[in-house]
């Protein structure tokens, strides 16, 4: 394994595991791309061994704080360390969850999500691109998966110089699959589906407002943004309301239909851009009693975060204004840039502007199968807050 050096004064503590190119003594030309090196600081201490990309402004991601094997063992130790957590968790008892995710679970780059007897795993760097046939047959031998999925597809890996492609790599995989998240079906599309087919990080968020909105007088529920009708779905089984769900992909409302069919709830589903949808509710004089939106991340870059803010702040004071006296609001951000009390100023700004009182009774985050590496704010990007609309 090749050496690299860091410049002398790194001082950053050795718990993030990004090293940016600036960072670095050695020339980054001798290094291949995606391979192990072992990090030493400039005196020639042990850092860690991390994988490299030279051509990256993140050069290395560090994947062991000490001097080992990255071997067919190193894979199992970690996959199973994050199985066991989710286990703890009381994780495994679900259909669908997040089985490793990246620096969290200890690589950065490696996603896996587990349904029922399949695997879907992203590779988002070329260092992991390097170890995944490894990391397949760990998998393979550990969960005995009827298929894997390799669901490579993200901007991350495009800036790795990587292609992107969604295959199934192993086994049989004939399309749509079934999961039971917390009593309610969801067709799942694991080869071309959103993320790996479904949004697993706002189930907890999800079965909240299924209890908040349990007993409450609902007539009119919306879920913009909806997707494969997540939150939808779970409106209409708390409820006997009326439940819309808007999205700008035909093919998500696909979903939404089948997924209500499956479930014999009512769903009524409207191809929109939710930011005209909203203005079209508020001339017609629509008011609804809860409303869910839960976009895509607006924010993806820091140079973007003035222009994020504005989206935030449009579809949340639209919103509100919809809202009934009583009526819940649940919004969401998924950018990692709008930090959480960024998100509630911009929520604060928003009422402002719709002459609305608002009370938080509940800040959500990410589930727990995503937990957050502490030295990582990158790891911590799911902020959900729950509104109730006071006057
Ligand atoms: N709420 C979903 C996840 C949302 S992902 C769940 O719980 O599963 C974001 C969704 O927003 C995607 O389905 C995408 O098609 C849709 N979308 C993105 N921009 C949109 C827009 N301007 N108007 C309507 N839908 C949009």
């Amino acid at each position: 394994m090749k050496i690299l050096r860091l410049k002398k004064g790194f001082r950053r503590s050795n718990s993030h595991l990004w090293i940016f190119a600036n960072e670095i003594e050695d020339n980054l030309k001798k290094y291949e791309i995606g391979e192990l090196v072992e990090v030493t600081t400039s005196n020639n201490r042990f850092f860690g061994i991390g994988y490299i990309n030279p051509h990256s402004l993140i050069a290395v991601r560090i994947i062991s704080r000490q001097k080992k094997e990255i071997d067919k063992s190193f894979i199992e130790n970690i996959i199973s360390k994050a199985y066991e957590y989710r286990k703890v968790i009381g994780y495994t008892r679900y259909d669908a969850f997040r089985l490793f995710y990246s620096e969290s679970d200890g690589l950065p780059g490696l996603i896996i999500d587990k349904y029922g007897s399949f695997i879907c795993m992203s590779v988002l760097t070329a260092g992991v691109e390097r170890i995944k046939d490894m990391i397949f047959q760990v998998l393979i031998d550990m969960f005995h998966p009827t298929a894997i999925i390799e669901r490579n597809e993200s901007p991350f890996r495009l800036q790795e110089g990587l292609e992107n492609y969604s295959r199934v790599v192993f086994g049989k995989y004939d399309g749509l699959t079934v999961i039971d998240e917390q009593g309610i079906k969801f067709a799942v599309d694991l080869l071309e589906g959103q993320k790996t087919g479904f949004f697993l990080d706002q189930r907890e968020n999800r079965l909240f407002l299924r209890e908040l909105l349990m007993g409450r007088k609902v007539e009119k529920a919306l879920d913009c943004f909806s997707y494969s009708g997540g939150w939808g779905l779970n409106m209409a089984k708390a409820t006997d309301s009326e439940v819309i769900c808007v999205d700008s992909s035909k093919k998500a409302l696909e979903l939404v239909n089948k997924n209500a069919r499956i479930n014999k709830l009512n769903i009524k589903t409207e191809t929109a851009d939710v930011f005209d949808f909203l203005k079209g509710c508020h001339s017609r004089g629509e008011k609804f009693d809860c409303i869910v939106l839960d976009p895509p991340a607006f924010i993806k870059s820091r140079t973007k975060i003035k222009e994020g803010i504005k989206g935030y702040k449009e579809i949340n004071q639209r919103a509100m204004r919809l809202l009934k006296t009583g009526g819940i609001l649940v919004t969401s951000s998924c950018s990692h840039h709008m930090t959480g009390e960024l998100f509630l100023e911009v929520l604060k700004s928003s009422a402002q502007d719709a002459g609305k009182v608002f009370r938080v009774i509940h800040k959500g985050s990410q589930s727990k199968d995503h937990p957050v590496l502490l030295s990582m704010s990158e790891t911590d990007y799911l902020k959900t807050i729950f509104l109730e609309n006071i006057g």
